[in-house]
């Protein structure tokens, strides 16, 4: 049982000839790989959002970029519609393929190029798991910052097509803080550097453009990233609430010293209780949030930041707050965070994790609101995000083998998003797009706006061949969501009338 999509509404229906196509790349790029049976197929009809799947009209399993030139210039000509993938672990249905279109995955090119300790970089391949990278790094005293949850699994071609966010990116900054330099092959076959291996790089900035484009303005082959030393020191505090609300206003409180903390995430109840369940990571049961605050830094720093966010918490009402007392207490509470989505996954049969931001001051109304809407939708809600960020992850529990489940999980997340919105958020913090969002795009931007991204778009690929249907929404399709809101009777925002 998967959502519901009309591709009608976003012009990606266009028949394609694809026993001609398969002898044309046979014939022009006799070393690529190809998979177009069934059973070969189906592996890849889904990203990490199972709940959109499709199968792909073919599979193609490019080594080199020339490669990729080739299978660009040839899709291009015959007008096909291309879809790039990394590893697959995308929660916005971004690298979900089309029935009518070629599935480009990217997972072998897995060669890190060069570590370069004295200027702090690395050149890497795009289907580089995130997590192999400070791997790499390790012997140098460095590593790579950004760290997404999946990064045991994630590529970093995907991170930058994502902006991935992490726990450290509160300190340390997204994907696009953290590269310096990226290769490209454009929808034509063309190759083009964006960015340069200096700090700074004369004209448009098209690597900041590239961050977050979700495969949609050309195929990312190389990737330059910042490295950093690992801090002398970091220290994890876990304060434990009584109350979701007051978790929330500490938040801000922390950030309200001065003190940027490494990461500063929180769990609900139910999150804790999942985690602890499967991690036994010692996180308080009875608890009805807690907050992990990381702090980093030279030891004097770190040992004066832990004395002060203590006396913070406690102002909050905090009742009880722990200081991890070795490196492994410390590995040990983050790993509860990082498997709290899988953690939680154990509770039901099927959950939809939700990818809001918000300002913080903002958390603990959000919070009660989602609470709210859970209730009127006869569904269980998880929170785990990164706090310090506003970065919402609202986990939705269903079973969609039940009744209409699927279908009221699918609406209370869009109504989680658009209360990010009315709260002066936005409706991803970094897991994307991709098909899921692309109704709440409509919610979040105006006409005029959603214009000029198609602009854009238009710039980089003259006929909308790469990742169509995705990350932006036609105009007819925000017109079709205003009329349906407006049909409901709940129009959330009077800006859908414009439509
Ligand atoms: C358990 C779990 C936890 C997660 N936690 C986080 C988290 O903390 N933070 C976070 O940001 N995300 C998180 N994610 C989401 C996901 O891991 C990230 O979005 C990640 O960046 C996707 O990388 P990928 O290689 O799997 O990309 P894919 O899913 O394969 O693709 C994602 C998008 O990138 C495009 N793309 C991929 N490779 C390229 C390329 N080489 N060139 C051009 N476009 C490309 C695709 O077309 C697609 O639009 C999590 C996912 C899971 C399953």
């Amino acid at each position: 049982m998967t959502f519901a999509f009309d591709e009608r509404l976003d012009g990606v229906l266009s028949l394609v000839d694809r026993n001609a196509l398969i002898t044309e790349i046979k014939a022009l790029v006799p070393e690529l790989e190809l998979l177009h049976q069934e059973e070969d197929l189906r592996p890849f009809e889904c990203d990490g959002l199972a709940a959109y799947r499709n199968l792909p009209m073919l599979v193609v399993l490019p080594e080199t970029v020339e490669q990729v030139q080739q299978l660009m210039k040839i899709c291009h000509v015959r007008g096909v519609p291309v879809v790039t993938r990394g590893a697959g672990t995308g929660l916005s249905g971004g690298a979900l393929p089309l029935t009518q279109g070629v599935l480009l995955v990217m997972s072998r090119f897995t060669r890190i190029l060069a570590i370069d300790p004295a200027a702090r970089v690395a050149r890497v391949q795009p289907g580089v798991r995130n997590l192999a990278i400070s791997e790499a790094a390790a012997p140098f005293g460095l590593y790579y910052a950004p760290d997404p949850s999946s990064q045991i699994a994630c590529s970093i071609g995907g991170n930058v097509a994502e902006n991935a966010g992490g726990v450290h990116c509160l300190k340390y900054g997204l994907t696009v803080h953290n590269v310096l330099c990226a290769e490209v092959v454009t929808a034509e076959g063309e190759c083009m550097t964006l960015g340069s291996q200096a700090l700074d790089a004369p004209g448009l900035d098209l690597l900041a453009l590239f961050h977050g484009s979700e495969g949609m303005l050309g195929v990312i082959t190389e990737i330059t990233v910042k490295l950093l030393p690992r801090p002398e020191m970091a220290k994890v505090v876990m304060a434990s609430f009584d109350d979701i609300a007051k978790a929330g206003r500490a938040v801000g409180d922390i950030i309200a010293t001065g003190i940027v903390p490494g990461g500063l995430e929180m769990m609900d109840k139910l999150a804790i209780q999942a985690a602890e369940n499967f991690i036994h990571a010692g996180y308080p049961v009875e608890a009805e949030a807690i907050l992990l605050c990381e702090l980093d830094g030279i030891a004097a720093d770190v040992h004066t930041d832990c004395q002060r966010v203590r006396d913070v918490l406690k102002a909050a009402g905090a009742t009880d707050i722990q200081l991890a007392r070795d490196d492994a207490e410390r590995a040990r509470f983050w790993a509860g965070r990082k498997a709290a989505f899988p953690a939680v996954g154990r509770l039901s049969p099927d959950y939809y994790c939700m990818d809001g931001t918000i300002p913080r001051r903002e958390l603990p109304s959000v919070l009660r609101s989602i609470a709210e809407l859970a209730a009127e939708y006869r569904l269980r809600v998880a929170n785990v995000f990164h706090a310090g960020d506003g970065n919402m992850h609202p986990l939705i529990l269903f079973d969609a083998s039940e009744g209409d489940q699927l279908q009221r999980a699918e609406a209370l997340g869009a109504r989680i998003l658009e209360l990010c919105v009315a709260a002066g958020g936005s409706i991803t913090g970094e897991h994307g797009v991709g098909r899921e969002k692309i109704n709440q795009m409509c919610v979040q931007f105006n006409p005029a706006e959603i214009t000029a991204f198609h602009a854009v778009k238009h710039a980089f690929d003259e006929y909308g061949l790469l990742n169509p249907g995705k990350n932006i929404p036609t105009l007819a399709r925000c017109a079709e969501y205003g009329r349906m809101h407006i049909h409901h009777g709940a129009l959330p925002f009077p800006e859908l009338e414009r439509f």
